[in-house]
């Protein structure tokens, strides 16, 4: 028998029923399957055995990990393999591996098991119906394949299981042979990284002003501007604009747009994932509408499980309901917490700058990263306190860009494609880098756009 189409499965208004529950409805099937990962799963796991008081999870109270210590990608790494198994829960091989974060040397993985994968294609199944694909849609899929990158595979899945039309580009192909195919099949549909589908619809234009009209785009990986949304919609005539899903590899899909959310706004999976929003200095719980920091505790990941994990991107939990009649909460982004930055869709974190730093010997370590927006992209600024003359800056900053973009190849292949521009370091004199004026704390980073 063959497998149905997704729009054949869906029963009632919504993909998937659970979206429609009562809040009683929700909370029993949450507890249910947070209850299989605490006995059945965490306890597998040797590092989540000796770090979390298990028998202190309490999964029907509201706020169940609050006792657990909270994890950080960096904290997990050397506990997954390549680099340590204890994390995992079994030593069944059959699984893949994704890379998290473009960088060489030992790559950050993340694991994933077929079942599992399934279950990311529930999420965007969920999405994809909730943002109005449609089986009659001819799709162009920009998404990041290959190096071990985890979209392009699934969103290829995704969409043959649509039943429509798709045409696998990837984020490798050039251009104009987009424009070309789009042209003359009408594609009406493109999905992929925010910055790819931006700039390909640009080259595009560039070539032939006004010949590449569409209707949708389907976006994720980074943030989208409202100056993007408007000029997708006036020079390329895109009437819907939406995210269906957002999450990192590191975690899941943590959430999805439906037609009713604005920018940065999406309804929560939150029968997969048990979300916390907590005050960025005291770690407690954010009430609704108050801006926090985004935790995720996955409850469907059961080979490599992630709990309490901090996503790092700001957010707040919204008391109301959206308009949609789906009952899953809303949360909306805020863009990230204040150590990090989202170039293209590589983010940079003050901790990795500051490795840098130590390899490259000529700064005192004192460094403000600064995220502008420049017709359309992003422009990374790296201001660097230094003893050296003057003399010497340009040599420095040809160095240092050079050993940043050796250590970050997902940042060189963007800047390559004039995804973003090159990154610009500047100079300063020792203690002369802008402070907070209450604390004398160094600005670290500043994202002038979010
Ligand atoms: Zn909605």
């Amino acid at each position: 028998m063959s497998h149905p189409l997704i729009i054949q499965r869906v029963k009632g208004p919504f993909y998937c029923e659970y979206e429609g529950y009562s809040p009683a409805q929700r909370k029993k099937a949450q507890v249910e399957k947070m209850r299989y990962l605490v006995e059945k799963v965490l306890p597998n796991s040797p590092f989540y055995r000796e770090r979390l008081p298990l028998g202190r999870i309490h999964c029907d109270s509201d706020y169940p990990f609050a006792d657990c210590p909270i994890v950080s990608a960096n904290d997990l790494r050397p506990h997954i393999s390549p680099q340590g198994r204890d994390l995992l829960t079994t030593d069944d091989p059959g699984h893949i591996v994704f890379q998290s974060g473009g960088t060489t040397g030992v790559p950050k993985t993340s694991l994933f098991t077929y079942a599992e994968m399934e279950m990311i294609n529930e999420c965007n199944a969920r999405g994809f119906y909730a943002s109005g694909l449609k089986k009659s849609d001819r799709v162009a899929n920009l998404w990041a394949v290959g190096s071990l990158y985890m979209t392009f595979i699934h969103m290829h899945r995704i969409f043959s299981e649509y039943g429509c039309m798709t045409f696998p580009f990837s984020n490798h192909t050039p251009a104009d042979f987009v424009g070309t195919v789009a042209k003359m099949f009408q594609v009406n549909c493109f999905s992929g990284i925010t910055s790819v589908v931006l700039n390909t619809l640009r080259k595009v234009d560039e070539v032939q002003p006004g010949s590449i009209k569409i209707e949708k785009v389907y976006f994720g990986g980074e943030h989208i501007y409202e100056a993007d949304r408007i000029e997708l919609r006036d020079r390329f005539g895109a009437q819907q604009v939406l995210a269906p899903g957002y999450g990192t590899v590191d975690s899941w899909y943590l959430g999805y747009q439906c037609g009713h959310c604005t920018n940065g706004i999406f309804h929560a999976f939150d029968d997969m994932v048990h979300l916390e929003v907590l005050h960025e200095e005291t770690q407690k719980h954010c009430k609704p509408d108050e801006v926090g920091i985004l935790h995720a505790t996955v409850l469907e990941r059961f080979l490599m499980p992630i709990v309490r994990f901090k996503v790092g991107d700001k957010a707040r939990m919204l008391s109301r309901r959206c308009d949609c009649g789906r009952t899953t909460p809303l949360f909306e982004l805020l863009g990230r917490g204040d150590d990090m930055l989202r170039i293209g869709y590589d983010s940079l974190d003050y901790k990795t700058m500051q490795e840098l730093i130590v390899k490259f010997k000529k700064s005192n370590g004192s460094l403000q990263m600064e995220k502008k927006r420049k017709d359309g992209k992003d422009l990374l600024i790296l201001r660097l306190e230094t003893q050296n003359p003057q003399s010497d800056h340009d040599d420095m900053t040809r160095d240092f860009i050079e050993l940043l973009l050796k250590e970050r190849p997902s940042l060189r292949e963007f800047i390559s494609k004039g995804t973003v521009w090159p990154v610009t370091v500047e100079w300063w004199k020792p203690g002369t880098l802008p402070q907070n004026p209450k604390t004398g704390k160094l600005i670290r980073v500043i994202d002038s756009i979010s």
